[in-house]
C-alpha cells in the first residue's frame, strides 16, 4: 500500500514536471499563399506563443496564428509553457512560387443516335457541369424509362426528352433498348383520398420521362411529362381529398404535358412520383399527426467507417460527432415518445442510397442529416448554416437554423437548392444541419464540449416542436 502511494506520487510528479507536448496539425504547406494559418496542439491549460506573440490556447488544447510569409523557407517558432516548463518548436513552412495552371483535359460531346432504358437509381441533370455535389440534379425517375441519346459526354449522355429540352443521365444507370421513343397521347386523368395520402394517376401508352418539382405561395406539386401530348378530355375527381386541392393540366409544348397539383395545406409532407406498369401516380402525403408521440423521424448521422469526413484540429473527427449529437437528439425525442429510425447507428461505411433507403422504407415523416462543416480561418468562429433542396423544405431548414442561432453561434446562413444527395428526396420534409464548423478553434471547443453538444441536441428537438406548431397553427 505504502509502495503503491510512493510509486502514485513519483508518476504525479514525473507527470506535473514533463515538458509540454506541441504537434504540429494544421496549416497549408509549402503554400503558393503569401501567408499560413498555422495550429498547434498543446496540453490543455498551457500557455503558447506563435513567432514570439501570445496565442490563445482552446479548451482542446489548439492554438495558432496567421502568419505573414516570404518567398521561400519561413521558421515559425511555437512556444508551449506549463507548470514552469517551455517546450519551443520550429515549423518550416515553404512558401512557393504560383506555379502555372495546368488546364484541365475538358471531354468532348460526340454526337450519337440510340435508345438506353433508366435503371433503379436513375436520375437526370440539368447540364454536363459537376462539382463535388455531383451534377445538378432535375430530380429521381423511375426505372425502364426509355430515352432518346443523342450525346456521348464522359460519363454521361445526352439525353433529347422532348422537341426543345434536353438533360443529362449517368451512364451507369441506363441499359441499352430497343425501344422506339415517340410521341404520344395521354389517357384518363384521376385523382383520389387512398388514407395517408391522395393519388393521382395520368394513364400513358408507355413510360415517359418526367420532372417533378413544388412552388410555393401556393403549395404546388407540378410534373412535365416529355412526349406527351393531350388527349385527356376530363380530370376525374372522386370524393373529398386530405390534402390535394385540385388538379389541372395544361400542354406547355407542343410535346411536354403539364400535371398542376395544387395542395389545400401551406406546408407539404412530401410526395412519391413513380410508375404503376404504365400508369404514373402522384402520391401526395396528408399532414400526418403534428404529435411528436405519433411520429417517426429519420436522422441521419454523416460521414462514418472509411469516410470520416473534416477533421478537426484536435483530432475530432466529423463522423464521431455527428453521430454523438444524432444520439443525442434521438434520446431527448424517444423521451418526448417519436419514434427514431437513424441511418447508421456505429462507425459504418453507408452509401447515400443505402440511407436513402432506409428512411423511405421506414416511411419516416421527417428527416434531419446531421454533419459539421469545414473551411474558413481556424481562429473565428464560423458557426451553423442549414440547407434544403426543395422550396418546400425552406421553412424547416429556416426554423432549424434559427434554434441553432440559439445556442450562441455564428450564423452561417440558409443555402437553398442545395444538391446534396439527403436533400433530394421528396417522400418526405429534410433539412441538412451543418451544426459547427470542424476547422474553427472555437467551433471545435463547442463540440469537445458534452454540456455544448447537449444544448444543441436540444435545439435540435425545440427546431422540430417549433416547426410542428406553425403547422399546427395554419388556419
Ligand atoms: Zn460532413
Amino acid at each position: 500500500m505504502k509502495q503503491l502511494l510512493v510509486t502514485t506520487m513519483l508518476l504525479l510528479g514525473i507527470a506535473a514536471t514533463a515538458q509540454p507536448s506541441v504537434e504540429y496539425v494544421g496549416g497549408e504547406r509549402p503554400t503558393t499563399r503569401d501567408y499560413t494559418r498555422i495550429v498547434c496542439k498543446t496540453e490543455p491549460g498551457a500557455t503558447a506563443t506563435v513567432n514570439g506573440t501570445a496565442a490563445h490556447v482552446y479548451k482542446t488544447g489548439c492554438f495558432g496564428a496567421q502568419v505573414a510569409l516570404a518567398e521561400g523557407d519561413n521558421n515559425i517558432v511555437v512556444e508551449a509553457t506549463k507548470d514552469g516548463r517551455t517546450t519551443s518548436k520550429t515549423v518550416t513552412v515553404t512558401r512557393t512560387a504560383k506555379g502555372d495552371a495546368k488546364p484541365a483535359d475538358t471531354p468532348v460531346m460526340r454526337d450519337v443516335l440510340f435508345t438506353v432504358e433508366t435503371l433503379p437509381g436513375a436520375f437526370l441533370q440539368y447540364g454536363n457541369g459537376t462539382d463535388r455535389l455531383g451534377g445538378s440534379k432535375m430530380g429521381y425517375i423511375d426505372e425502364g424509362i426509355a430515352l432518346k441519346v443523342v450525346g456521348d459526354y464522359a460519363n454521361l449522355y445526352k439525353v433529347q426528352l422532348s422537341s426543345q429540352r434536353f438533360a443529362y443521365v449517368q451512364k451507369e444507370n441506363v441499359k441499352p433498348s430497343d425501344a422506339t421513343v415517340k410521341q404520344v397521347n395521354t389517357g384518363s386523368i384521376s385523382y383520389s383520398d387512398k388514407g395517408k395520402y391522395d393519388r393521382v394517376t395520368v394513364s400513358l401508352p408507355c413510360r415517359l420521362p418526367y420532372h417533378a418539382w413544388t412552388q410555393i405561395d401556393p403549395t404546388t406539386i407540378c410534373v412535365d411529362i416529355f412526349g406527351a401530348m393531350n388527349n385527356s378530355n376530363w380530370i376525374s375527381q372522386h370524393g373529398t381529398l386530405g390534402m390535394v386541392d385540385y388538379v389541372d393540366f395544361s400542354q406547355v409544348d407542343s410535346d411536354v404535358f403539364r400535371v398542376v397539383i395544387k395542395l389545400k395545406k401551406k406546408y407539404a409532407w412530401g410526395y412519391e412520383v413513380r410508375y404503376q406498369g404504365n400508369y404514373l401516380t402522384i402520391d401526395v402525403k396528408h399532414t400526418p399527426s403534428l404529435n411528436l408521440k405519433d411520429l417517426t423521424i429519420g436522422l441521419d448521422a454523416g460521414h462514418g467507417g472509411s469516410a470520416p469526413g473534416a477533421i478537426g484540429h484536435s483530432g475530432l473527427t466529423e463522423s464521431t460527432i455527428n453521430l454523438q449529437l444524432v444520439n443525442l437528439v434521438k434520446q431527448q425525442l424517444e423521451a418526448k415518445g417519436a419514434k427514431v429510425v437513424l441511418s447508421r447507428s456505429d462507425d459504418s461505411s453507408i452509401s447515400m442510397t443505402e440511407r436513402k433507403r432506409v428512411f423511405k422504407d421506414a416511411g419516416v415523416d421527417i428527416m434531419f442529416a446531421i454533419h459539421n462543416n469545414s473551411g474558413g480561418s481556424p481562429f473565428e468562429p464560423q458557426g451553423s448554416s442549414t440547407y434544403y433542396k426543395h422550396i418546400t423544405n425552406r421553412a424547416l431548414a429556416a426554423t432549424m437554423l434559427k434554434h441553432l442561432l440559439g445556442c450562441g453561434h455564428k450564423d452561417a446562413g440558409l443555402t437553398g437548392n442545395f444538391n446534396f444527395s439527403l436533400n433530394m428526396p421528396t417522400e418526405y420534409p429534410n433539412a441538412l444541419l451543418e451544426v459547427l464548423y470542424m476547422s474553427s478553434l472555437p467551433d471545435e471547443e463547442m463540440l469537445c464540449d458534452p454540456a455544448h453538444c447537449k444544448k444543441i441536441a436540444s435545439a435540435i428537438v425545440a427546431g422540430l416542436e417549433d416547426y410542428l406548431n406553425q403547422v399546427k397553427q395554419e388556419k
